[in-house]
């Protein structure tokens, strides 16, 4: 028997990941059962050259037995095998991966199925077992070898028995300490559980024998427990299923088992992108707001695969701001399943699939408007105020593209309507898009500083929302029309109402003014004559560009 070092990279790194790539235990399964999984992908690739060489189906699955008596828990898989030198090379060198070499080789052929690139899932099995021993044959070859390890001590290789090709790897798990439990890692539920989060939509059957309840034979009433063989996960992710294949039911029926929200989705999109970047999404329009959405304590994301293994459950990077709202997830074949959250960031896959994804998401909005005005308004009411907010943000970066989503309740249409439809209703002699703010519709439609607009046959905006007068603020104009307050100083209209007569009874209430200025001081920093009023005898008004409103707004603010 021959006991190696690892290399002294190696070491540090095994150590290195131990303590710091992984985050949860409880990965380790997700990334034995990727390499089984790669396993059985390689002879699959090679049967597609190899004319002696048949792929039938159903001799590839992986299994998966835990012992608790023993404290062992086993992966086997029936794929390609490990011979001595890959054993030596691909397990006895952290950071080297055979899967990557195999990818690399086999470009040529369709081998882009394969997880692995990375090199250091492995190890990850050390996080929950002291010593890990790798049983291995490998296709074509005579004799079995024996890989075993306790960490980073280094291992020992040593031919052994075993009569089919493929990989058993037979862990230890470690003794509970004071502060961790491992023994989760040894019962079925819990371990299915994992394999359902992570990998059920690995291609091959994972198999378990889980011991369920059934009916005593010739009895109607006593139940005995049975032990039987199950495949845990689904394999077919609904996100590789064609379009036409899946109803509405199943989309609504994945929202729900995802936990993505209680309610029903009001929208789906199912992206399957084939160009610069291949991915496939399937994303949701909530009906109705979490609750916590408006709170700090809420987190956008998305679900993030690497070729149908969960790697990141929320993927903030994948979500503007403004449309944290949508839910679902995104697989992807170029993303390797060992990156982490600080490289994600830095992605350029990523980065471009988070670009494809905003424009799916503002298109999605867009015919929803166009063809499903009542579904959108009622998407408005959950999440307008988010999208507000997306113009109000980053000094108003992104107002084209929100611009058009926008919607605020209207004096003539007594509902929501978009600026577009408010711009092409104006008539030639009006200059500017008028607004009111006002804490809701009934205050505002008795401001008296609305009268002048409405007398005059002149649309106006209704802004009840603290955000509103921010936003557009933000915008400035839209088609080139520019924003008015009504409580603004120049309205583009008064003068040619009543203005001579104003300025002329200016001089005679001097003295009227002066009075209330001062019953008024500290309140008011100005009394004057009104061009605007009709059936009101006082309005309040401010100058120049913060508003009543957002004066109320910015003062309630924490410092
Ligand atoms: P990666 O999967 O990113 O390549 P790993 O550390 O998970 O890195 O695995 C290292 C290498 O060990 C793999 O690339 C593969 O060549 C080999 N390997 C691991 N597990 C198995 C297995 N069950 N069957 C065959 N080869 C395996
Ligand atoms: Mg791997």
């Amino acid at each position: 028997m021959e006991k190696k070092q690892f290399q002294a990279e190696s070491k540090r790194l095994l150590e290195m990941m131990i303590n710091s790539i992984y985050t949860q235990k409880e990965i380790f399964l997700r990334e034995l059962i990727s390499n089984a999984s790669d396993a059985i992908d390689k002879i699959y690739y090679k049967a597609l050259t190899d004319a002696n060489l048949v792929f039938d189906k159903d001799n590839y699955y992986i299994r998966i037995t835990a012992d608790k008596q023993n404290r062992t828990l086993t992966i086997q898989d029936t794929g390609i095998g490990m011979n001595h030198e890959d054993l030596e090379n691909h397990l006895g060198v952290i950071a080297k991966s055979g899967s990557l070499a195999f990818k690399k080789e086999n470009e040529a052929k369709d081998g882009h199925n394969i997880i692995g690139q990375f090199g250091v899932g492995f190890y990850s099995a050390f996080m929950v077992a002291d010593v890990v021993t790798v049983v291995s044959k490998a296709l074509g070859s005579d004799t079995a070898y024996k890989w075993e390890s306790t960490g980073a001590e280094g291992y020992t290789i040593e031919p052994c028995e075993k009569d089919s090709v493929g990989t058993v790897i037979t862990l230890k798990i470690k003794e509970n300490t004071e502060d961790e439990s491992y023994d989760e890692f040894l019962e079925e539920y819990r371990l299915r559980s994992i394999i359902k989060k992570y990998s059920d939509f690995i291609r091959y059957p994972i198999k378990m024998d889980m011991v369920t309840k059934k009916l005593k034979e010739g009895s109607d009433n006593e139940f005995e427990d049975v032990q039987e063989e199950q495949v845990v996960n689904s394999m077919v992710p609904i996100w590789r299923k064609n379009k036409s294949e899946l109803t509405a039911e199943d989309y609504e029926k994945f929202y729900n088992e995802k936990h993505y929200g209680f309610d029903k989705p009001l929208k789906h999109i199912h992206i399957s992108a084939d160009g610069a970047v291949v991915y496939q999404a399937i994303l949701y329009i909530p009906e109705s707001v979490p609750f916590d959405y408006y709170s700090k304590e809420f987190e956008k994301g998305l679900e993030l695969y690497a070729n149908g293994v969960l790697i990141m459950n929320k993927c903030s990077d994948l979500l503007p701001d403004y449309f944290s709202f949508v839910k679902g997830m995104v697989d992807s074949e170029s993303l390797s399943l060992n990156i982490s959250r600080e490289m994600l960031q830095h992605d350029r896959q990523l980065k471009l699939i988070a670009k494809n994804i905003e424009s799916k998401i503002k298109g999605q909005l867009q015919s929803l408007l166009k063809d499903e005005r009542e579904k959108y308004e009622k998407f408005y009411q959950s999440f307008g105020r988010q999208l507000k907010f997306g113009v109000y943000s980053d000094y108003g970066m992104h107002k084209a593209t929100l611009q058009d989503l926008l919607m605020f309740y209207s004096s003539k249409e007594k509902k929501l309507v978009t600026l577009d439809e408010y711009v092409s209703r104006m008539p030639e002699d009006q200059k500017y898009i008028y607004y009111a703010s006002g804490e809701s519709i009934e205050r505002i439609e008795k401001l008296p500083q609305t009268e002048l607009v409405t007398d005059k046959g002149y649309e106006l905006l209704y802004f009840t929302d603290d955000i509103d007068e921010f936003a557009i603020k933000m915008l400035m104009n839209y088609k080139e029309k520019e924003f008015k307050s009504v409580s603004s100083g120049d309205l583009g209209i008064e003068a040619e109402e009543n203005g001579d007569k104003a300025s002329d009874d200016k001089n005679d209430h001097q003295a009227l003014f002066d009075y209330m200025k001062d019953q008024l001081s500290g309140k008011v920093s100005k009394v004057r004559i009104s061009k605007r009023l009709k059936t009101h005898p006082v309005c309040l008004t401010t100058e120049g560009d913060v508003t009543i409103e957002m004066e109320k707004i910015l003062n309630a603010m924490p410092n």
